[in-house]
Order: structure tokens, then sequence, then C-alpha cells
């Protein structure tokens, strides 16, 4: 996997999110602030421009300048949650020009941890990390035994959905939602379900 490959993932995103971004705004209207969606639409918009403008000659490079892009652009708690997702992940990446299964999954792991540090949020907390974990793992299995890149990715996007919709049941102890107690019970994490298709982007 090269930058051109990380490129069309920020791509995808960018178009994913616009398409999804009223969903996104009515799960987080629910439990939250209904900001969710136009909080990552417009983070996002600001990255792709941000691409444009600055050439980037590896994965490293590009993925620590979306985050760094995400930090600046989004207000809210997704903005510096998933700014350091993806500047933890450029920073695993180093300079390298290629990346390997192995190297990308290593990467989100390290990304994955950067992210419950700084929300101070475990698993089952009913936030993007319940997304983000499941699909870690699943890469990380998939790189162990072999599977190639597609398939991997593949599972990942699975297990991330799978994630998000597993926090519908659950009690929020983080964010906004954790203010409405068991009030929050019963709808889908706005963070976990935009987590969701920021993995399902990665499948080529
Ligand atoms: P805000 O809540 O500030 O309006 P957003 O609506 O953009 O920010 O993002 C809300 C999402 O951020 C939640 O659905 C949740 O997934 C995630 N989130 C909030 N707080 C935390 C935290 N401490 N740790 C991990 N994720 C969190
Ligand atoms: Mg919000
Ligand atoms: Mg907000």
């Amino acid at each position: 996997m090269d930058v051109a490959f990380f490129r069309a993932w920020i791509e995808e995103i960018v178009r994913v999110l616009s398409i999804n971004r009223d969903l996104l705004t009515r799960l987080d209207a629910a439990i939250g602030d209904a900001d969710h969606g136009t909080n990552l639409d417009r983070g996002f918009t600001s990255v792709r421009q941000a691409l444009a403008e600055t050439p980037q000659e590896t994965p490293g490079q590009l993925l620590t300048l979306v985050g760094t892009t995400l930090i600046r652009r989004v207000g809210g708690a997704s903005g510096p949650l998933y700014g350091t997702l993806f500047r933890q992940l450029g920073k695993s990446l180093g300079e390298a020009r290629e990346v390997s299964l192995d190297e990308l999954a290593a990467a989100f792991t390290a990304a994955i941890e950067a992210v419950k540090r700084l929300g101070r949020a475990a698993e089952g907390d009913k936030t993007m990390v319940d997304a983000l974990a499941p699909a870690s793992r699943a890469l990380s299995a998939a790189a162990e035994d072999g599977i190639k890149p597609d398939d991997a990715l593949e599972r990942a996007a699975v297990a991330a959905a799978g994630g998000a919709k597993a926090t519908i049941p659950l009690q929020a102890r983080k964010g906004r939602a954790s203010y409405l107690g068991p009030r929050s019970v019963g709808h889908e994490d706005p963070g976990a379900a935009s987590a969701a298709l920021l993995i399902a982007a990665l499948r080529p």
C-alpha cells in the first residue's frame, strides 16, 4: 500500500461522509448535540483542501497531515480524537513509501491505543472505540493468518460495522451521550457509526 492507496482512502472518506452527513447528525441529535455529521464533513473537506495544497510523498506524511488538519478544523470531541488516530497512524508508518498489511495492522493498534488514552475510553463505553478496536483486532488477526490485504480490509469493515451496531444497547460512559445516563440506551453511537464508515472506506 503506497501514498496513492491512502490518498484514495481519504477521497473515499470525503465522498462517504458527504452522503452520510445527515444520518450521522441524526444519530447525534438523539444522544448528543446534532453536529457529528457536519463536524466530520467540514473536517474532511478541509483535509481534502490541505492535501491538494501540500505534496505528500509517503503514507506517513499524508496521514499526519490528515490528523493535524482534523485537530485544527473540527470542533467537538471527534476532532481531536480522529486527529490523534490519523496522526498516530502517520507516526507509526514513519518514512516508508510502501506499507505492508502487518505494518498497517500494527499502526492501527498504536493509533487506537492513542485514541483510548486521549478519550480515557475503554471498549463498551459506547464511543468510536467500540467500532475501531474490533476492526483493528480483525486486521491484526488477518495479518497474522497471512490473509491477502483486500480480504483483511473487508474483515476489518465487517468488524467495525458489527462494533457500531453493538453500541445500540449500551449506556454511554464517555462524551455528551453519557450525560443522558440510561436514556442513551437504544441508540447507535454517532462516533462508532462514523468510525465504521471510515474503516469501510479502506476497502479497495
Ligand atoms: P461533540 O460530542 O463534542 O459534539 P461529535 O458530535 O463530533 O463531538 O462527536 C461525538 C462522538 O465522539 C461520540 O459519538 C463518541 O463516539 C466520540 N467520543 C466522545 N467522547 C469520547 C471519548 N472520551 N472517547 C472516545 N470517543 C469519544
Ligand atoms: Mg456532537
Ligand atoms: Mg458538538
